[in-house]
């Protein structure tokens, strides 16, 4: 094998598409494995998006876009921000891309110079990190846990704040914790980021729609720093398309048009297909098109809520959006199976896929290795299933 670049031996393979991967070779094998590893709905895009797709496919939409899409999709993002968000931005504003993956890649490379440092609430999703280390960024952990709802507060982010501080970035709601900031708790952070003005803020907000708290709260609702805010969003969660790659960033124009240069030389734009399958979804009811999804989340959430109490030793908070739930599993670190000592959460989510057939991710990905992530992004009856597996196997440890 020959050699490969220093940069890319830095970054790791994504962790959550590693499990899944290791699953769906073990399945490929015959064994009957549970993944509940990937963040993904289980949901068909809605008839409505695909009938706008075949459309645009019937009607020779098939070429070249404009680089950050083309320019009514941008009008109809302004409008869902303004209708959703009470958010204005202008269609210069906006850069649709490949994903939130690949905005939230734009907007780091476009910020961040090599010894940057990048305030990073822990736990976090997978890939932020990779993409800093591509960035040569210098990630600034805060750690939470599980009896603060894994959220940050004021003093931590002032306290972790330094003259070489570029961006804070996180996601509410979280993944994979799925806490969700109160409009009270992102303002105290907005009033300690007004006083640094060289401190942007990258706000994944890919998970807007899972929200069961009564509506989404948007950090650029702050006049006093929305100048400084870079939304991610995207149609992937919201509206079950994870497959057909549409991602959108709102920011003010000159880290837009930094994207769209950087996009421009990567990807060029996003299918023209998905854009008009994007283009549908913006303008959709969400009573009617996206709630029914969220309810269903709901459910889920709560019957795995119900089932994990019937576990002794899982420590959890009541996840308020997305939909994963994050257990603490300490408890379980020490213990052995025939001789095998379990001394992370990555052992033991190794031990579950082997000995019960379950694909969980551990905290290893998410910043720290004593707790295991849960999507339920699955059916009741398959969560069901999982949840058994999971507390039978882990009666088997001592
Ligand atoms: N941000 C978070 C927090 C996520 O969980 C994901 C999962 N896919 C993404 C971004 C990327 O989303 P997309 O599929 O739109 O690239
Ligand atoms: N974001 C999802 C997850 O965390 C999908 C996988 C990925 O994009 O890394 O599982």
């Amino acid at each position: 094998m020959g050699k490969l670049s220093d940069r890319i031996q830095r970054i790791s393979e994504s962790q959550t598409i590693a499990m899944a991967r290791k699953s769906r070779e073990l399945k490929a094998q015959g064994i009957d494995i549970i993944s509940l590893s990937l963040g993904e709905p289980d949901f068909p895009t809605p008839d409505i998006i695909k009938e706008a797709a075949k459309k645009a496919i019937d009607e020779n939409f098939s070429y070249y876009t404009h680089v950050s899409g083309y320019l009514e999709l941008r009008e109809a993002v302004c409008k869902k921000f303004k209708r959703d968000n009470g958010l204005e931005y202008t269609a210069d504003e906006i850069v649709v891309s490949t994903g939130a993956k690949q905005s939230i890649a734009n907007a780091v490379l476009c910020l961040v110079n090599p010894g940057d440092e990048v305030i990073i609430p822990a736990p976090f999703w997978v890939s932020y990190l990779e993409i800093l280390k591509l960035a040569e960024g210098k990630a600034v952990f805060i750690e939470t846990d599980v009896e603060q709802d894994f959220k940050i507060n004021a003093q931590q982010l002032e306290n972790a704040i330094t003259p070489k501080t570029r961006v804070l970035m996180m996601s509410s709601p979280c993944n994979p914790t799925g806490s969700v900031y109160s409009k009270e708790e992102l303002k105290a952070l907005a009033d300690v980021i007004v006083k640094y003005p060289e401190l942007y803020i990258i706000s994944d907000e890919i998970y807007e729609h899972i929200n069961f708290c009564g509506g989404h709260q948007s950090f650029a609702q702050f006049d006093f720093i929305k100048d400084r805010v870079i939304t991610i969003n995207g149609v992937s969660k919201g509206f079950s398309m994870t497959g057909w790659r549409g991602g959108i960033m709102a920011a003010p124009k000159w880290i837009a048009q930094a994207c769209d240069k950087i996009q421009g030389q990567f990807t060029s734009a996003t299918s023209s297909i998905t854009q008009k399958a994007m283009h549908k979804a913006m303008e959709l009811d969400y009573e009617t098109y996206i709630k029914p999804m969220r309810d269903a989340f709901l459910k889920r959430r709560d019957l795995v809520l119900a089932m994990m109490k019937d576990i002794p030793g899982l420590k959890c908070n009541v996840p308020q959006g997305a939909f994963y739930v994050y257990p603490e599993v300490s408890a379980f670190i020490g213990k052995s199976y025939q001789g095998t000592k379990i001394n992370n959460a990555t052992d033991l989510s190794l031990f579950l896929l082997e000995h019960s057939h379950l694909a969980l991710v551990p905290g290893a990905a998410f910043g720290e290795d004593r707790y295991l992530r849960i999507s339920y992004a699955a059916s009741e009856e398959v969560l069901r299933k999982a949840m058994t597996r999971l507390k039978e196997g882990l009666a088997k440890l001592s």
